[in-house]
C-alpha cells in the first residue's frame, strides 16, 4: 500500500532535560542532576508520530545551522521523513526547550524558539506543490501565526483537509478557525478557545458547540484518559480512551495528532479515525519522552486487536 502522504508545518526543538532531587530557585545551584537530550517541538514530534503510524511526511520546517539542528535532520531522514522543505537557518539557533525535572515529576521549563519562530510565509508558499499534493495537512502553534495561516489558506483552497492543533493556547482569528477541517484542542486550549472551562462530557459539548459556531468544521477535544470528544455534522460523542498505565503524558497530543492525520488520510471515517490515534496516544503514555514515545504503525494495530499495549519492539530513534 503506497503511503498516505501528509504535510506537517511546524516546531522542531532540541528538550534538554536535566532530573533533579527538586527544582533550583532563582539564584541557586543544585548538583547531583542526570541529563538527557530527547528530540521534541509540537511540529516535529506530530510528523514523527504521523511517520511511524504509517504516513509518508514531509515535514516544513527551519532548524538552525548548528549540530543541533544537524541532528535533528539525521532524526527526520531516519524515520523516513521527507525533509526537503526544512530549511538550515544561518541567522538562529536550533529551538531549544531546556527543562527540570524535580523528585515528584513538577518541572520548570524556559523555551527559545530560535530559527521556529523564522519559518515564514515564503517558507511555505516554497513548498507549495506539496501541500497541495497532500491528503492532509497537520497544523500547530509553535511557529509565527501568519505562517500557520498561510498554509492553512493553500490548502483549503487546494480542497486538502486542515487539522489543526491549537496549541500552545492563543486566541485565534475565525478567518483561521473556518480554514480548518478538523480543531483537535486539549481540555485547556479548548478552554481559552471557547471561553468555557471545560472538565467533563458535558463542558466538553458546550465547548465544541462555541467553537463549530466560528467556523471549524469538525472539533475533536483531547480528554487525557478519558479520551476524546468528538463534535461532527449531528455526532456529539466521546470516544473512550484506552485503559494504560501511564508513565509520562509528553507528547501524548502530538502523537494522537499524528495518527489522527494518517487513519484521515488513508480515509477512515472520524469514529475509525479517533479510535486510533486514542490507541497511539495511550501507547506513548506508557513511555518516556516526547519523540521516542510514539508507536510504530504494528504497536497501535497490536493495542487496537488484543487492548493490550505491546512491549516496546525496537531501539527507538531520536531518543
Ligand atoms: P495533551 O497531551 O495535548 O495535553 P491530552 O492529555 O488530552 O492532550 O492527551 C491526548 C490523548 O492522549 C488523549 O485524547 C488520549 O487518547 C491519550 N491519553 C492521554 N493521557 C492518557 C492516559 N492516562 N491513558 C490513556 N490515554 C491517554
Amino acid at each position: 500500500m503506497t503511503k498516505p502522504r501528509i504535510v506537517v508545518v511546524g516546531s522542531s526543538n532540541t528538550d534538554m532535560v536535566i532530573r533533579l532531587a527538586r527544582l533550583p530557585g532563582p539564584g541557586e545551584t543544585i548538583l547531583g542532576g542526570e541529563f538527557v537530550t530527547v528530540a521534541g517541538g509540537k511540529g516535529a514530534n506530530q510528523a514523527v508520530g504521523a511517520a511511524r503510524a504509517g504516513g509518508g511526511v514531509t515535514f516544513i520546517a527551519r532548524v538552525g545551522s548548528d549540530s543541533l539542528g544537524a541532528q535533528a535532520l539525521a532524526g527526520f531522514r531516519r524515520e523516513g521523513i521527507n525533509t526537503r522543505h526544512i530549511v538550515r537557518d544561518a541567522a538562529s539557533p536550533s529551538g531549544v526547550a531546556l527543562i527540570f525535572v524535580g523528585a515528584e515529576g513538577q518541572n520548570s521549563i524556559a523555551v527559545a524558539g530560535g530559527a521556529n519562530q523564522r519559518l515564514s510565509v515564503r517558507d511555505v508558499r516554497a513548498a507549495a506543490p506539496a501541500i497541495r499534493a497532500a491528503r492532509c495537512l497537520l497544523l500547530q502553534l509553535e511557529t509565527p501565526l501568519e505562517t500557520v495561516q498561510a498554509a492553512a489558506t493553500l490548502a483549503a483552497k487546494a480542497g486538502v483537509r486542515v487539522i489543526l492543533n491549537p496549541a500552545p493556547a492563543c486566541p485565534l482569528p475565525d478567518e483561521l478557525l473556518r480554514q480548518v477541517s478538523i480543531l483537535t484542542p486539549n481540555e485547556t486550549e479548548a478552554a481559552l478557545l471557547s471561553g468555557i472551562p471545560v472538565g467533563d462530557e458535558q463542558s466538553a459539548a458546550r465547548a465544541a458547540e462555541k467553537l463549530l459556531a466560528r467556523g471549524v468544521r469538525t472539533v475533536v477535544i483531547t480528554m487525557g484518559a478519558r479520551g476524546a470528544f468528538v463534535a461532527d455534522g449531528g455526532v456529539r460523542q466521546l470516544m473512550p480512551g484506552f485503559p494504560v498505565d501511564a508513565v509520562d503524558t509528553v507528547a501524548a497530543g502530538d502523537v494522537f495528532n499524528g495518527a489522527l492525520a494518517v487513519a484521515l488520510a488513508e480515509g477512515r471515517d472520524l469514529a475509525e479515525a479517533v479510535r486510533f490515534a486514542n490507541a497511539a496516544a495511550a501507547i506513548s503514555v506508557t513511555r518516556a519522552g516526547a519523540q521516542p514515545s510514539a508507536p510504530s504503525r504494528a504497536e497501535i494495530q497490536s493495542l487496537l486487536r488484543t487492548g493490550r499495549v505491546p512491549r516496546p519492539a525496537k531501539r527507538r530513534a531520536g531518543g
